[in-house]
Formats: structure tokens, C-alpha cells, sequence
């Protein structure tokens, strides 16, 4: 089969490789469709996976072509979502199924080879089903949706409090699109591309919410949008130190900070910035992955639920498609940022 294979950092080809066998409780996926996410750019060209040769790539869906021992031969022929996390399931947080705590782990994509191929083995506990009306594409963003309302979860949402979000890369767009459709009222949106602004405007953010930190003073703006309150509740969706102390800046006093975005450096927080949390109060939260335990509760089903009801439309963030050969344009083009982009699906 064909497949793009990190060698080294920096280092990605695509080549034919022997096409994998199902192992004990495993299935084959036939890949349908798979996403390239913000942290595959640094994985590829700064930091590398976990060990090499890798095949990247950890946001896909597709259908199962095979099963191996001891799963189930209903499996065969089902189209699914995959959560790319496998669990030791023995450690602590596993024992209380919050695998995306899991201190030992493997990943599809990262530790283990991932959906950048055609067919890539899955073990059968990290399937999903899909239902008809659920596409490929919208199922290659399972992962990034149910990671923005595992954050938004984190915040334990209510209608009437002002939510800022600032940095509208995916996660951070898919949050808006979450909180829109709780029914939250007032959320502001901080953003830098004239995609975000289209796409945020699109998901029904008012044109008046919307800041361009291009053109605005944040902090002025925010304050200006809050009666000089500041956020309810601030979800730091950039992870650069500016955007860290602005978070916490800007939240109202017995207001919560949210730490979405990856961090891109050491963070230094400003003494003032640090009795500001002290004196207003502030919980600080940190969200990490998603929950997927196989019951209605978590935040995979959450997602399902509303793709099936047409509450959500995640692929309105899909910006580029490509076939599976062109996947190093998309590489590029994220890296290099050589043009605006949104999510970037190969298909
Ligand atoms: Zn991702
Ligand atoms: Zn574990």
C-alpha cells in the first residue's frame, strides 16, 4: 500500500510499504479521510514522532476492511470514526476511564503508525460506528471536535456569562461552533485571518464580536465588548506567552482562564499578572485531549449526537482538499503559511 512515512525530522516520503496485518483484538481501516492537525506541522519538521519510521496522522475516519482474532466479524464493512488515543487501561486515571490522562499510552500517528496510508490497524476498543449521515469528512474531525467540548466541558458553560475566545485556529473555531449551539450568548472571538472572521461570522458570531487582532488592541477591544469587566470565562486557544497574560488580564474578577493552545515557549507570567490571579480569583484550567469511554456521556457521543441531529457543521472549516499523493502540499502550505487556511482534508 501507499503511505507517508517520517524518517527523520523533516524527513517524509511516500512510498509503498507492506500494507498492515490486524493483530490479536485489532482491525484493519481502510482510510477515507484524514485531517492534518496543527501539532502533525512541528511533529513532522521540529520535534518528530515518537520513535521512527512513523506514519503521521491521527485525525481519520474510514471503513473496516479487516478483523483479527477475536473481534468481532460484524466489524467488517462498517464505516467508523477512530479515537486515537490506546490505553494501557491499567494505570490510575485509566482505572477511573479518563484514558486521556493515561501515563502510559500509545497514539495513533505519533507512538504508532496513523492514518497518513491507505490501511492502518486499530485496535477494536478505539472504534466508533458511524451512522449514514454521518460523512467521512466530518468524521476525520471527531478528534478536534470532541477536543474543543472536552475544553468547553472543562468551563462547565452557562448561558448568560461572556466567553471570549481568543485564537480561532480549529479548536479554537470548533468551541464557537460548541458554545453557539449550547445556546451561549455572549461570546467574543479574537482572530487574525480573514478566514476566521468569514467562517466565524458564518457560525453565527455577531460582526460586532468579532476582534482582528490584526487592526484592535486586544485588551482595549475586550474591555470595550465587557463594560470593562473583562470575560466570565477566557479560553486561551494560541499558547504564546502574550496571549497567556492577556487571558489572565482580561478575565473578570472570580472568572475562569481556560489553557487550550499548545504551548509555543516557556511561559513567564508578569507579577502583576500573577496577583491578578490571586486577587480576582481566578480558577485556571488546563484541557487536554477528550474523553471517549464508550458511553453516551463522553465527549466522542457528545459530538455524534449533535453531527446526527445537523446541529453542527464542522466541514464549513474544511478550506483545502487534497488527495492522499498531495499531502505534502498541505504540509507546506500549513507550515509555510504560504495561504490562508482552515482545516486541510485529504480525501
Ligand atoms: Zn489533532
Ligand atoms: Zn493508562
Amino acid at each position: 500500500m501507499k503511505a507517508w512515512v517520517l524518517h527523520s525530522i523533516g524527513d517524509i516520503q511516500f512510498e509503498d510499504v507492506k500494507e498492515p496485518q490486524p493483530a490479536e483484538g485489532e482491525v484493519i481501516v481502510k482510510v477515507k479521510s484524514v485531517g492534518i492537525c496543527g501539532s502533525d506541522i512541528p511533529r513532522i519538521y521540529k520535534t518528530g514522532t515518537y520513535h521512527f519510521p512513523t506514519v503521521p496522522g491521527h485525525e481519520f475516519s474510514g471503513i473496516v476492511a479487516d478483523v483479527g482474532v477475536g473481534v468481532k466479524s460484524e466489524w467488517k464493512n462498517k464505516r467508523v470514526g477512530v479515537f486515537p488515543l490506546i490505553p494501557c487501561r491499567v494505570c490510575t486515571p485509566c482505572k477511573k476511564e479518563q484514558y486521556e490522562m493515561c501515563r502510559n499510552y500509545s497514539y495513533l500517528g505519533s507512538r504508532q503508525d496513523g492514518g497518513f496510508a491507505e490501511y492502518v490497524a486499530v485496535p477494536e476498543w478505539n472504534l466508533i460506528e458511524l451512522p449514514e449521515s454521518i460523512s467521512f469528512v466530518e468524521a476525520a474531525m471527531l478528534e478536534p471536535m470532541s477536543v474543543a467540548v472536552h475544553a468547553m466541558r472543562r468551563a462547565q458553560p452557562d448561558k448568560d456569562s461572556v466567553y471570549v475566545i481568543c485564537g480561532l485556529g480549529t479548536i479554537g473555531m470548533l468551541l464557537l461552533m460548541f458554545l453557539k449551539d449550547v445556546g451561549v450568548r455572549n461570546v467574543l472571538a479574537v482572530g487574525n485571518k480573514d478566514f476566521q472572521r468569514r467562517t466565524a461570522l458564518k457560525l453565527g458570531l455577531g460582526e460586532d464580536c468579532y476582534c482582528d487582532s490584526r487592526t484592535e488592541n486586544i485588551s482595549k477591544w475586550i474591555m470595550e465588548h465587557t463594560d470593562n469587566r473583562g470575560a466570565d470565562t477566557f479560553f486561551e486557544c494560541v499558547g504564546r506567552n502574550e496571549t497567556v497574560s492577556q487571558a489572565v488580564d482580561l478575565t473578570a474578577p472570580a472568572g475562569k482562564v481556560v489553557f487550550v493552545g499548545n504551548p509555543a515557549s516557556d511561559m513567564v507570567l508578569q507579577k502583576a499578572v500573577y496577583w491578578k490571579i490571586l486577587r480576582s480569583q481566578l480558577t485556571i484550567s488546563g484541557t487536554w485531549n477528550s474523553s471517549f469511554t464508550h458511553s453516551m456521556e463522553d465527549d466522542w457521543h457528545y459530538v455524534m449526537e449533535r453531527l446526527q441531529n445537523h446541529r453542527i457543521c464542522p466541514e464549513e472549516l474544511v478550506t483545502h482538499r487534497f488527495p492522499l499523493e498531495r499531502l505534502l502540499d498541505g504540509l507546506i502550505l500549513m507550515r509555510d503559511k504560504s495561504e490562508e487556511s482552515g482545516k486541510i482534508m485529504i480525501i
